[in-house]
Formats: C-alpha cells, sequence, structure tokens
C-alpha cells in the first residue's frame, strides 16, 4: 500500500496544480472535424499540417503494403526486419534532404535519444536550447556528457557555454542542439548563427526539424533546407514522419559514416522491433504528396497569414510565429484550463499546454493550423476566440 498511497498523493498534488493531463477518445479519422469523447469538435490541435493523415493516398499506399508484406517486421532492422519498403523511404528521405543517407527510426523520440547517446559520451559536451524538445533534452542528460542549456535562441549566451565547455573538456569534442521550429512556440532557430558557432567551436549541429519538416522550405525539404544549409553545415539532421507528413516514425539524415556509426552504436535503433513496412510505405506516398502538391503549403501558409491579421487585436499575446503553431500566451495554469474548457463546449478543440512543458508561467493555448481547415473554420475559431477572451 505504500506505493500507492505515494502515488495517490502525487496525483492530487499535480491536481492541485492544474497540471493533471486527461486523454480525450477520438472516434474518427484525423482530421479538423473529429468526434471527440462523443462530440463532434472542431480541432486545431493536431500536427498533420498538410492535411496527410487521412488522405486516400496515404492510406491506399498502407493498405497495398499491407497485403504485400503483411503487417509486423518480424525483428530489429539488424537482424531480419529491414525491409524494402524501408530501404526505400530511407532513400527518398536522403535525397529530398539533400544529404548522403537517411536512417529511419521507431519514433522521434528514439531518434534523437539514440543519436545523442551514440555520439556524446563523458569527456564530451552538449549544448542545448532550454526550450528544446523533452526528446532532446533527455538524451543529453542521457548520454552522460557535460551538459548546459542555454537563453532560448540566444546565440550569444550559446557562445558563453560553448567558450566555457570546449574549454574545460579538451580531449573530447562538443554538440550544440536545436529544434528547428520550436514546437510549442512556433519561432526557428537562429540556424546559420548557430552552425558558424558549431563550427569556430569544432562542435557539430543537430537540427531536430519535427515542425518544419514537409512545411518550411521551397520544396517543403524544413528549415535548413529553407536556409541553405549543406550537410556540412548542419551535419546532423532529424526530421519526423509522424506531423507534416501524416504517418509515423522519424529519420536522421547525414553523411554515411554519421549513419553507418548510428547502425553500430546507437542502442535504440538496434535493440528495437523495426516499424510495421506498410507504415514506410505510406510514409513514401506521403512524401510524394509533399512534393507533388505545394499548393498544400501554399494554403496553409494563407491560413496563418489569415489568422495572425486577426488575432492580433485578441486581447492576450500572439507569440511571433510563422509556423503552423500560433500559440496564445495565457499565463497561470487555471486560465488557460478555463479557456480551453470554454472554447470546448462551443466545440472548438485547442491544445491547453501547461508546466513542466513550457516554463512556470508561459502557460498557453497552443493552436495549430492545417492546410485541412477551410478559411471559415479559422473565421469559426478567431470568433469563439474573440467572444471568449475579451469578456
Ligand atoms: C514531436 C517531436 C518529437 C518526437 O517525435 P515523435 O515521432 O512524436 O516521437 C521530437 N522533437 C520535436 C521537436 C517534436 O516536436
Amino acid at each position: 500500500m505504500e506505493l500507492e498511497a505515494l502515488l495517490s498523493a502525487r496525483l492530487s498534488e499535480r491536481k492541485r496544480e492544474h497540471r493533471y493531463r486527461y486523454r480525450r477518445v477520438l472516434s474518427s479519422a484525423q482530421g479538423p472535424r473529429g468526434v471527440v469523447d462523443g462530440k463532434a469538435m472542431l480541432s486545431f490541435a493536431s500536427n498533420d499540417y498538410l492535411g496527410l493523415a487521412n488522405h486516400p493516398k496515404v492510406t491506399e499506399a498502407l493498405t497495398a503494403a499491407a497485403k504485400h508484406c503483411g503487417v509486423g517486421s518480424g525483428a530489429s532492422h539488424l537482424v531480419n526486419g529491414h525491409s524494402h519498403e524501408h530501404h526505400q523511404l530511407e532513400e527518398a528521405l536522403a535525397e529530398f534532404t539533400g544529404r548522403d543517407r537517411a536512417l529511419l527510426f521507431g519514433s522521434g523520440y528514439m531518434a534523437n535519444l539514440a543519436c545523442i547517446t551514440a555520439l556524446m559520451s563523458r569527456s564530451d559536451w552538449v549544448l542545448e536550447d532550454r526550450l528544446n524538445h523533452a526528446s532532446l533534452l533527455d538524451a543529453g542528460l542521457h548520454s552522460g556528457a557535460a551538459f548546459k542549456r542555454y537563453q532560448h535562441n540566444s546565440v550569444g549566451d550559446a557562445q558563453k557555454w560553448a567558450e566555457r565547455l570546449s574549454g574545460k573538456q579538451v580531449s573530447g569534442h562538443g554538440m550544440i542542439v536545436t529544434d528547428g521550429v520550436f514546437s510549442m512556440d512556433g519561432d526557428v532557430a537562429p540556424l546559420n548563427a548557430l552552425s558558424d558557432l558549431a563550427q569556430s567551436h569544432n562542435a557539430w549541429l543537430m537540427v531536430d526539424d519535427a515542425h518544419g519538416f514537409g512545411v518550411l522550405g521551397p520544396k517543403g525539404a524544413g528549415c535548413v533546407d529553407d536556409m541553405g544549409l549543406s550537410q556540412q553545415q548542419v551535419p546532423i539532421l532529424m526530421g519526423t514522419l509522424g506531423k507534416a507528413l501524416g504517418c509515423y516514425g522519424a529519420f536522421i539524415a547525414g553523411s554515411d559514416v554519421l549513419i553507418e556509426s548510428l547502425i553500430q552504436f546507437a542502442r535504440p535503433y538496434i535493440y528495437t522491433t523495426a516499424t510495421p513496412p506498410a507504415i514506410a510505405a505510406a510514409a513514401r506516398a506521403a512524401l510524394k504528396l509533399v512534393e507533388l502538391e505545394p499548393q498544400r503549403r501554399e494554403c496553409l501558409n494563407q491560413h496563418i497569414a489569415y489568422f495572425r491579421r486577426e488575432a492580433e487585436h485578441l486581447p492576450v499575446t500572439l507569440l511571433p510565429s510563422h509556423s503552423p503553431i500560433q500559440p496564445l500566451l495565457i499565463g497561470d495554469e487555471e486560465s488557460t484550463m478555463a479557456i480551453a474548457q470554454g472554447l470546448e463546449s462551443r466545440g472548438i478543440l485547442v491544445g491547453a499546454i501547461r508546466p513542466p512543458t513550457v516554463p512556470n508561467g508561459t502557460a498557453r493555448l497552443r493552436i495549430t493550423l492545417s492546410a485541412s481547415h477551410t478559411t471559415d473554420d479559422i473565421t469559426q475559431l478567431l470568433e469563439v476566440l474573440h467572444s471568449h477572451l475579451s469578456t
């Protein structure tokens, strides 16, 4: 009973802080209009930015591949589970991102954990933006390297720490790690300056472009391509397949030697079953749609511009983001939850993001836009926001 008592106390504490998390049950496909806990909702809470999660061509690729390959991959990639579907997707991702090679992982969390722990160890240093995704922070800590977090998007602060760390760790090497598009803020990292900083300290730059991949850049290859950064400038690029691509999984792209090293040394790559090959086939179909249908990105960008133009007039702070992530800063947990619940009672679902996911005092509504929204959907969102925030 001691365990029960301890856990119950922790759970009560979380409720008191208004930080308790609840799961809603979705009983329709992913999309702006779905059935959530039995109720029809207009959703602005998904990372399906291009509307591919329920696209017929993607579903078709999944079912066709399943008919051919079955469901389970049967084993890890190194044993017997690396299918031609995985292999073709890796080749397509390498070509699309302009990297020598790409390597698939079960999820973005695993890709980050695998990559940082395989490359960095106790004599090294890892420097991360303090708002990086939890998986990057966990990986940095878990690697055993000297670990520091710099002020969000502050190249000056990063430089200060890089100088200290590289001075101390004479024998080891360094890595600077950043989200490309920050998942809870929607802003983009100063990648050019971080790349210069990394090079001047002989460190490697790793960019996690979970939210930029598929969305940013002239062809949707993400923020690294948008800023024209080469494989030498950003030697380690991570992207996910579960957000704009609407599927599941993730990849690391870079040089042949990087990818071979991960295959040899990355434990979360080696000791896990490969994702179902049909998922890889679906992701390849989604990637093709990203390439062939730039109108999805154009539509999304129009939605973003329209939302920002109108949301300027709301009595809360709209964070400076030009990505599909459009957060409205509220501050405390209780008000954030109350507003989110008010919106929900009007049939609008948005993310209510609270600490510890974001820093204390910065609880927010995380609104995400998708090419699958209509202009009317956004007008409706704005109307409901106006009526709830102005009272
Ligand atoms: C979602 C996300 C991940 C994790 O990716 P999954 O495939 O969902 O595990 C990693 N990094 C960032 C920045 C993310 O937003």
